[in-house]
């Protein structure tokens, strides 16, 4: 079994999706794995490293020749990998719901596409979850960037020269994302508060030594929701939502939000009115930028000031660690793929009945198959 690591093309990706560590794993399975040259490089893996540990390297053409498994951190272009085997997995953050008419393509090409962000919220693929492991870094990182924007220090600081109060951080959305800008933002000596609409994230805000912030006496979501996501909320909720932030976001400095819907656009919660009560100098970091922006005014790929506040919209913000978010992606791909490894076969095998197969798989035998994408 061949598996091809392929090199990013997207502007700004700078991940790759196997680091010498996985490779290594998956040529102890009995694969062959053959790496795109210079496919590490933005992630400071050279690809004497790769070889080092048995892989091969070559350009594009020659590592997807009768390959079985294509693997790539965001989808590639299905004209790119023609060469590989029928039926090649293509393993890969494939964004299926905005890039639809590439699910399509590789359903033509005969590739059996595998979204990664699709994996389901299930114990048994903790270790495969992208989602999770990109939006941890995302969020410790979106502190940091807040940090360097802004023009005053986080921590409280009595000095000989007089007290320097503490930075006062809003994280909006407390997922995966904002469970670690909270704590990055406390370690860096913060007062954090924080907000979501589910409303068992208000013992996880609290047990990281953050204030809770919630609408009350309107129906939020009750215990988990679908797979641990959010819904689109009423107007209703809405309303009474804007009119807590405004009083709130008024009187602090910082403010990072992460909400996302999946599958829609990300709901708006900061407006351009409310942007112009905060402080001069205060910080706005939208990491739901790319998908629509939580922030009025918030540019995707741009740090923005809009009265006297900085937007940040930093794209692609895993790519911004991009050593460590490889890591960590490569080993979701490896664990997910490592699971269904047949010994007899010598290959992977995915069963047609598994829930992670199901919730991932996009496009078998020519055909698009994910209900996500049907219903
Ligand atoms: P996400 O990235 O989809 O969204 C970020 C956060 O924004 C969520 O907490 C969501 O509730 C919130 N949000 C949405 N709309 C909002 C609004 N209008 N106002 C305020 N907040 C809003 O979420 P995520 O990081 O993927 O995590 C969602 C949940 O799934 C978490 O509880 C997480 O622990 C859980 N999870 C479970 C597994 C697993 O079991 N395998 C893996 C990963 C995450």
């Amino acid at each position: 079994m061949k598996i091809a690591v392929l090199k990013e093309t997207e502007d700004g990706e700078l991940r790759v999706a196997a680091t010498p560590e996985t490779a290594k794993k998956f040529i102890a399975l009995g694969a062959t794995v053959a790496v795109e040259a210079g496919a590490g490089l933005s992630a400071s893996i050279a690809d004497e490293d790769y070889a080092a540990v048995g892989a091969s390297v070559g350009p594009r053409e020659q590592i997807v020749a009768g390959a079985d498994i294509l693997l790539g951190v965001q989808g590639p272009d299905p004209a790119s990998v023609q060469g590989a085997a029928s039926g090649a997995f293509v393993a890969a953050a494939l964004d299926p719901f905005r890039r639809r008419e590439r699910v399509d393509a590789y359903a033509a090409a005969g590739l059996e596409a595998l979204a990664m962000e699709f994996m389901p919220r299930i114990t048994r693929a903790q270790s495969m979850d992208i989602l999770s492991s990109q939006s941890n870094l995302s969020g410790y990182k979106a502190v940091l960037d807040a940090a360097s924007e802004y023009g005053r220090a986080f921590p409280m600081m009595m000095t000989a020269a007089g007290t320097i109060s503490a930075a006062r951080v809003f994280i909006m959305g407390v997922g995966v994302a904002g469970l670690q800008a909270i704590a990055t933002a406390r370690r860096l000596g913060a007062i954090v508060s924080a907000t979501d609409v589910r409303a068992a994230t208000r013992e996880q805000i609290e047990s990281l030594g953050a204030k809770a912030v919630f609408v009350e006496n309107v129906q939020g979501i009750e215990g988990e929701g679908s797979g641990g996501y959010a819904t689109e909320m009423s107007d209703e909720y809405k309303a009474a939502q804007a009119e807590l932030v405004s009083s709130h976001i008024a009187r602090q400095d910082v403010v990072i939000t992460t909400a996302l819907i999946p599958g829609r656009p990300a709901p708006r919660l900061i407006s351009d009115a409310q942007l112009a009560t905060m402080r001069p100098g205060s910080v706005v970091v939208d990491l739901a930028v790319e998908q629509g922006g939580n922030v009025e005014g918030a540019v995707a790929g741009a740090v923005v000031e809009r009265h006297g506040v900085r937007i940040v919209g930093h794209r692609n913000v895993p790519s911004r660690l991009a050593a460590d978010a490889s890591a960590l992606y490569a080993r979701n791909l490896y664990n997910f793929l490592s699971a269904f490894w047949d010994k007899d076969a010598g290959k992977i095998v995915l069963p047609d009945d598994d829930e992670i197969v199901k919730g991932v798989r996009l496009t078998q035998g020519g055909k698009v198959v994910n209900e996500r994408l049907l219903g």
